[in-house]
């Protein structure tokens, strides 16, 4: 069946509550990104996450939102936490897949001639690929740290600095993670995985700042044209996949008339306030802490190598991190809803927390200008460092988009381009030298499989949900 869109303004779509449907729904476009989902399941499943109970205001896809397993990528879905659910679709597969810029005081002239050097020597240091192999071994001890204390396990352990609790995400923890709500299963899928990239989509890459649209605000993120920066992007791995997995089967088992009234089986939620809810809560918020701990140690090793090949200690080069945000989560947050204060999971599936200046969860050192959100573009094109705008709070339960979003799928890219020849034409003409596990990867991952980044942040910037600081383009990339 076809879905009724209404323009509401500029930029705002709404799909009109019908029967079963506990709030209208929203898309976030331009006319050009809403030609890009006309054909795939996106607006049919920002249509059904409404069918949860507890939706508040409505359902909402990011623009650069696409066809999801369940919600779609893209979605942001405020629930409330005491009368409504939980869903684990509504966080995905990879929870706390995020991303986090570490600076440099380096700039583009100092790493031209060398980037075979420097990707060769990163490709080296970074675990990457399906197989195991992680940069320290997750003994139980490591495992019960990070699972419970994330980034403060980290810093105890010699991997992180205090400033770089202070820039990240909750501080890089959450203190409601519950280790032993972790099934062994997924523990031991993971304990060979602390500090990995992955595979896929996962990246780890070199950029240089090609433009600064806000002055100001970029001078209290860091960061000016030339400088070099690395964005790291990665999640919790096996672990949280299995996390995901150990709890949608129990959802199934526990609540199967519950989940025949909704309209499909991937969005499986459990009841706020069940026992179900409560340990799945706990175990997402250990895999979490998980996810950052892995882009903390991968960020140790990324120092280390910068330390080695321009014989300089990292603290010597301003190797500080920017922000980590994390665009696959969900969270227990408190928003004003028709007057009133209520703690909400929201979740954001393929969306960044966006808070503006003057949150109090934003990181002291942002305070005033609002949270740094990092928005991905491919490896063959700009990646955006946007801040929280003024807006997001009322529209979008504080959040925007997280990549350009996905335009082909996996199996099409394969038909479609041939890794080493991406490989060789980024490099021979945009001068972005890639090196990957595999060609597979590199075809599934073209610049062409992805929507124009540009237009999903002009729709961010222009709805003032997130708001335009800073462009950046690849140097060299690595990919699992
Ligand atoms: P996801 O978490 O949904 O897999 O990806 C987030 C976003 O990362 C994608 O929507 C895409 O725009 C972006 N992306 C994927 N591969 C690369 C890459 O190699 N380099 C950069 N800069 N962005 C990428
Ligand atoms: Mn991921
Ligand atoms: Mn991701």
């Amino acid at each position: 069946d076809d879905v009724t869109l209404e323009e509401v303004e500029e930029h705002v779509w709404e799909i009109a509550r019908e029967d079963g449907m506990n709030t209208p729904a929203r898309v976030l476009a331009s006319e050009a990104l809403l030609e890009e989902i006309a054909d795939d399941d996106t607006l049919r499943q920002i249509r059904n996450v409404t069918h949860l109970p507890g939706v508040q205001r409505h359902a909402l896809c990011m623009p650069d939102g696409h066809q999801g397993y369940g919600f779609p990528v893209g979605g942001v879905a405020a629930i409330d936490a005491e009368d409504g659910c939980i869903s684990p679709g509504g966080v995905g597969f990879d929870i706390n897949c995020g991303v986090r810029m570490v600076k440099t005081n380096l700039t583009y002239d100092d790493v031209r001639g060398r980037e075979e050097e420097l990707v060769d020597a990163l490709f080296d240091a970074v675990p990457t690929g399906l197989g195991g192999g992680g940069v320290v071994n997750g003994d139980a001890e490591t495992m019960s740290g990070a699972l419970s204390r994330g980034l403060d396990w980290a810093h105890e352990a010699g991997y992180a600095t205090r400033d770089d609790l202070k820039h990240c995400e909750d501080e890089g923890m959450r203190p409601d993670a519950e280790p032993a709500k972790v099934s062994q299963k997924a523990k031991d899928r993971g304990r060979n995985q602390l500090g990995s990239l992955g595979s896929g989509n996962h990246f780890l890459e070199v950029q240089r700042v090609t433009d600064v649209y806000r002055t100001d605000v970029a001078d209290s993120f860091g960061l000016e044209a030339d400088q070099l920066v690395v964005l790291i992007h990665c999640g919790s791995r096996g672990l949280g996949h299995q996390v995901c997995s150990d709890y949608l089967r129990r959802i199934e088992e526990e609540y199967e008339e519950f989940l025949a009234d909704l309209p499909d089986d991937n969005l499986a939620a459990a009841p706020a306030g069940s026992d179900l809810a409560e340990d799945y809560y706990g175990a997402m918020c250990a895999a979490i802490n998980f996810a950052w701990v892995n882009r903390q140690l991968i960020t140790h090793q990324v120092r280390e190598t910068f330390a080695d090949v321009f014989e300089t200690p990292w603290e010597e080069l301003g190797m500080e991190l920017l922000y980590d945000v994390a665009h696959n989560i969900a969270k227990k947050e408190v928003h004003e809803v028709d007057g009133e204060q209520k703690e909400l999971y929201v979740h954001r599936k393929g969306a960044t927390r966006a808070f503006p200046a003057g949150h109090p969860e934003v990181p002291s050192a942002y305070r005033d200008v609002g949270q740094p959100v990092i928005i991905p573009g491919s490896m063959g094109a700009g990646s955006y460092v946007l801040r929280g705008g003024e807006e997001s709070m009322a529209r979008t339960f504080g959040s925007t988009a997280h990549g350009a979003g996905r335009l082909m799928s996996r199996t099409q890219a394969k038909r479609e381009y041939r890794g080493e020849d991406v490989q060789s034409d980024l490099q021979e003409h945009e001068h972005v030298y890639v090196k990957a596990e595999s060609g597979a990867t590199v075809a599934e991952e073209a610049p062409g499989v992805y929507k124009d980044v540009d237009e999903v942040v002009r729709v961010s910037d222009e709805l003032g949900i997130g708001d335009k600081v800073a462009r950046t383009y690849p140097v060299v990339n690595i990919k699992g």
